[in-house]
């Protein structure tokens, strides 16, 4: 089979599964407790943590391990929010990711925060200038995704973060899919680390374990814990942390990054090249997302008249595993909330087909990608 929706769950990687082995074969231990066992287990904790916060250009005291990207958004979100005064008010965009947005949702039936989600533009591009407009003296947190795992999208969010710092807002960025394949830093020098005071990661779309993942955060941000109990991660998050997966995400982050900026070169090439076939070769056939500000690995489309789903279950029967990109449950065709903001009509968003690499592709899979896929398309097109 050919995995290609590495932005759903990227496949595991080999150091991270030996990583793994490794910590779950070592015992039990909990890495508060004073025995050896526990110790070990504490300098397990420790490598990793050190090894993800060097990897990412972080400090270590401003990593904090969570259960994965959807609680590192809600832990920024609601911890910022209730720990801030500075207001009730959150800046947000129409495509973010559904744990921001439902967050939102929730901060403001709950505790009367008011959301400002800022549109975007048909490739799903938001204006900085209409996001600082946005920003006001009660602003409490900007939350703008680095990148958008359904249609591709980099955002530029230098000015944003810019605007939020000087008014004494919190930025915020969801950097989960950009992470995985571009090289991202949290370092206060370098991009996006130099915009941003807090950012998610999630250990699944490195090809770490599913279930683990961080928010990075700057040492001087209050924030509320969601979690409270035994005070781990410096009473960050507390819970006895999941070791081996934290050893596992720590492990596939620092092995995948170095070489982040030229695996993304050849699978720029690689997308462009498939991009390209099927814009010519099939009728009605358009890209979704930026044609060049888009993560490196991620093609998607929309097509007149085919519907999305049936093409794969196609795909898959031709050994191609792809996705239509939003989270809806299979069988239930609603049009994807993130297309239509961008300006799809509800029965073209319904069509939504995505391939996201998980590696460059060799030339074998590479051409049975382009054969099979041109091949289900059109026996699904317009006769
Ligand atoms: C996958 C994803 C998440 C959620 O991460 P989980 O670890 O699955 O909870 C959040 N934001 C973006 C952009 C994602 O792609």
């Amino acid at each position: 089979m050919l995995y290609l929706d590495a932005a759903a769950t990227a496949p595991l990687r080999e150091a991270a599964r030996d990583t793994m082995l490794k910590v779950l074969n070592a015992g039990p231990a909990n890495a508060s407790s004073v025995h050896t066992p526990g110790q070990n287990a504490k300098t397990v904790l420790n490598h990793a943590r050190q090894q993800l916060a060097t990897a990412l250009g972080a400090r270590e005291s401003e990593v904090v391990f969570t259960s994965g990207g959807t609680e590192a958004n809600n832990l920024v979100l609601k911890g910022v929010s209730v720990a801030n005064p500075r207001g009730r008010h959150i800046v947000t965009t129409a495509i973010e990711h559904s744990s921001i947005r439902k967050t939102c949702q929730f901060l403001g039936k709950l505790a009367g925060f008011e959301i400002t989600e800022v549109e975007v533009d048909q490739y799903g591009r938001v204006d900085e200038s209409e996001v600082i407009a946005a920003i006001g003296n009660d602003t409490t947190i900007v939350s703008v995704g680095l990148a958008n795992g359904e249609v591709g999208t980099v955002q530029s969010i230098d000015r944003i973060g810019q605007a939020a710092k000087a008014v004494g807002a919190v930025m915020h960025t969801d950097a989960v899919q950009a992470a995985a394949s571009l090289p991202v830093s949290f370092d206060s020098k370098a991009w996006p680390g130099q915009y941003v005071d807090a950012m998610s990661i999630a250990s699944h779309k490195f090809g770490g374990p599913q279930g683990a993942g961080a928010l990075l955060i700057r040492d001087d941000i209050a924030f509320e814990p969601l979690l409270h109990g035994g005070g781990q991660e410096n009473s960050r998050r507390s819970g006895t942390e999941n070791l081996a997966a934290i050893a596992g995400f720590s492990t596939a982050v620092a092995t995948i990054l170095p070489t982040a900026g030229t695996r993304a070169q050849t699978m720029v090439a690689q997308r462009d090249a498939f991009i390209s076939r099927i814009l010519e070769e099939i009728p009605g056939a358009r890209l979704t997302g930026h044609p060049t500000e888009r993560v490196p690995n991620h093609a998607s489309f929309v097509f007149e008249r085919i519907s999305g789903e049936s093409i794969l279950v196609d795909l898959d029967v031709m050994g191609v595993a792809a996705s239509s990109g939003s989270a809806c449950s299979a069988g239930k065709k609603e049009p994807s909330g993130i297309l239509l903001a961008m300006g799809f009509e509800p029965d073209v968003a319904t069509t939504a087909l995505r391939f996201t690499f998980p590696d460059p592709l060799n030339d074998t899979d590479y051409n049975h990608l382009v054969d099979q896929t041109l091949s289900v398309l059109n026996r699904h097109g317009p006769q």
